[in-house]
């Protein structure tokens, strides 16, 4: 691994040149929450101090072009120039609303947001959240979790940790009524009161309700789905389940807000997406979908790339120069 000041040396030399010769294709940025302060970094592990948040839109506004997601998709068609970035926030966390959208319109940046629709206006929490905060985070030493005749106690970190990402990845690929009551069974190890405790904690990375959504659109901003329950779309769920994550989100946010028109995949991997996912995507008359894959071609209008996770500012800088 290169050390973190050499590769800093190495962006401040070889960023201008990049820049100038660099790739000739758009990059879609996907972030999730934007946080005035990061309460606790194991759970919001995906989540962004708005402080970076604004020297990177600070950057974008000095050397790229910001375009929207409808120029992005009139430009798949006429050509790229080379330098356009594209804004999206994923889940649709009301941090979107109240820290990052005053901060792209004091750049006069464009950018869409994409709510999971279940969790709009309740609430309940995403189950990866549901898991960081309470395995990860809380103080429960010893977890039961009867439906999968799992009972441990957490006798070290690395044990922790092994649970954690062992019941993540069960909450991810199995049957959305598995993986609701994996995140039930998990919150019963809590002392009574303490669930809630932990969502206040996490107040400011709650989902928006509808009248923040609508909100939202009175900023350069473009709504679209990421599903209704962030439940993945890959070929083991059952088609009743895609349809509903595709037909009845967009069906939800079009009777609040006028378009619905774009479709951002949950978890968005190549195996977390099946061809029937894609083809219904096309056909509940989505006009493009977006994937979690930075290298994904960008002929399938229904898998377009993105890139992610820029956490911190060299990073930032080297993956939008790179082709
Ligand atoms: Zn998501």
């Amino acid at each position: 691994m290169i050390k973190k000041s050499i590769k800093q040396a190495l962006a401040k030399v070889a960023l201008p040149l990049l820049r100038k010769h660099g790739g000739m294709q758009p990059k879609v940025f996907f972030y999730h929450g934007v946080e005035e302060h990061i309460v606790d970094k194991l759970v919001q592990t995906m989540h962004i101090e708005v402080a970076l948040f604004e020297a990177q839109m600070k950057y974008l506004r000095r050397y790229y072009n910001v375009i929207s997601i409808g120029e992005y998709e009139y430009r798949l068609e006429k050509g790229f120039s080379g330098n356009e970035v594209i804004l999206t926030f994923d889940d649709g966390y009301r941090n979107n609303l109240t820290v990052a959208a005053p901060v792209l319109q004091f750049y006069e940046l464009p950018f869409s947001v994409y709510p999971s629709v279940a969790y709009i206006s309740t609430d309940d929490r995403c189950p990866t959240f549901i898991l960081r905060a309470i395995i990860l985070n809380s103080y429960v030493n010893q977890l039961d979790i009867p439906s999968l005749k799992l009972n441990v106690e957490f006798s070290s970190s690395e044990l922790r940790e092994k649970i954690y990402c062992e019941l993540s990845q069960m909450v991810k690929y199995s049957s959305w009524d598995k993986t609701r009551l994996i995140c039930d069974e998990l919150i019963n190890n809590l002392p009574s009161g303490e669930w809630q405790a932990i969502c206040d904690r996490f107040e400011s990375d709650r989902m928006l309700n509808w009248n923040e959504l609508q909100e939202l659109t009175r900023y350069n901003c473009e709504i679209g789905s990421h599903g209704m329950e962030h439940g993945l779309l890959h070929a083991e769920q059952p088609e009743s389940f895609v349809e509903r994550q595709i037909i009845t989100s967009r069906d939800l946010i079009r009777g609040k807000i006028p378009n619905c028109e774009y479709y951002v995949y949950p978890n968005g991997g190549k195996k977390d997406v099946s061809a029937f996912a894609m083809k219904t995507v096309e056909e509940a008359g989505f006009r493009l979908a977006f994937s979690s894959v930075a290298n994904s071609s960008m002929s399938n209008r229904f898998f377009l790339p993105r890139s992610g996770d820029v956490l911190n500012m060299t990073d930032f800088k080297l993956k939008l120069a790179s082709k």
